[in-house]
């Protein structure tokens, strides 16, 4: 459960496409991130960045080379990179049943863990206390989790990966559905990440949101036109 222990990334002459016989949508990234590193990516829309999010994880078919901790995901099985990096898609699909049960899974934390968890990820910051529609780990959970907002599933799914003290995490915000608000409260809880030398990835919609980034990726048509410092771009 404690791989990758720092995560640091190496990425080389990574190329993604959807089908194998499909059009490249990623074209031979290279780039390195340390561990505890926070860095956010821009770029237009179709420009690649959840292409990208996915290639991490090698959830579509990929070229090319990419090493957590120094490990190359091509000699780990899926399974282990998916337990040790932790991926939110724009729309996270939840578990039917209870909050609980979304973030424990295996039933292996107390209440006060997953109750802490969805403190430091925000979802308090955003739901006020007398407020009846308030989630608790008791809550009751569609199946995928549609009788949440989009941006409460992006909360639940990154208390899931706190609970899991996943190293790299990989945060594809929603676009339109993201209001400013949540937009802020998941930024400043992916900030206290960084006490724990989590390497945090976030695709963002808006510059302002990942402006105090270490480094801003931009992508176009599947390439890095630019990473660096945001004072540098
Ligand atoms: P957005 O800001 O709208 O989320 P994006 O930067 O995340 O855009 P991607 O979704 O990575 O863009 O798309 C990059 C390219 O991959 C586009 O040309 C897109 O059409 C293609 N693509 C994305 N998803 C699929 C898919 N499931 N099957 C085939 N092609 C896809
Ligand atoms: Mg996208």
């Amino acid at each position: 459960a404690h791989w990758p222990s720092s995560g640091a990334l190496r990425v080389e002459k990574l190329s993604a496409r959807y089908a194998l016989d499909g059009p490249r949508v990623l074209h031979n990234l290279s780039f390195t991130l340390n561990s505890g590193e926070r860095i956010g990516v821009v770029g237009r829309t179709g420009s690649g960045k959840s292409s990208l999010t996915l290639a991490l994880l090698r959830c579509i078919p990929t070229q090319g080379n990419v090493w957590y901790d120094g490990l190359d995901t091509a000699e780990l099985n899926l399974e282990s990179v998916r337990g040790g990096v932790t991926i939110i898609p724009q729309v996270p699909e939840l578990l039917s049943g209870t909050l609980r049960r979304n973030l424990d899974p295996f039933d292996q934390f107390d209440d006060a863990v997953l109750n802490g968890a969805l403190r430091d990820a925000g979802l308090f910051a955003l739901q006020g206390t007398d407020d009846e529609s308030r989630l608790t780990l008791d809550s009751a959970i569609a199946r995928g989790g549609n009788n949440l907002s989009v941006g409460q599933r992006q909360i639940v799914a990154l208390a899931r990966a706190m609970v899991r003290d996943s190293k790299v995490l990989i945060l594809d915000e929603a676009t339109s559905a993201i209001d400013y608000k949540t937009d802020a409260v998941i930024q400043a809880s992916l900030r206290t990440q960084l006490a724990k030398d989590v390497t945090v990835i976030t695709v963002a919609h808006r510059l302002q949101t990942i402006m105090d980034s270490d480094r801003i990726m931009v992508l176009d048509a599947g390439n890095i036109v630019e990473f660096d410092a945001p004072s540098a771009l």
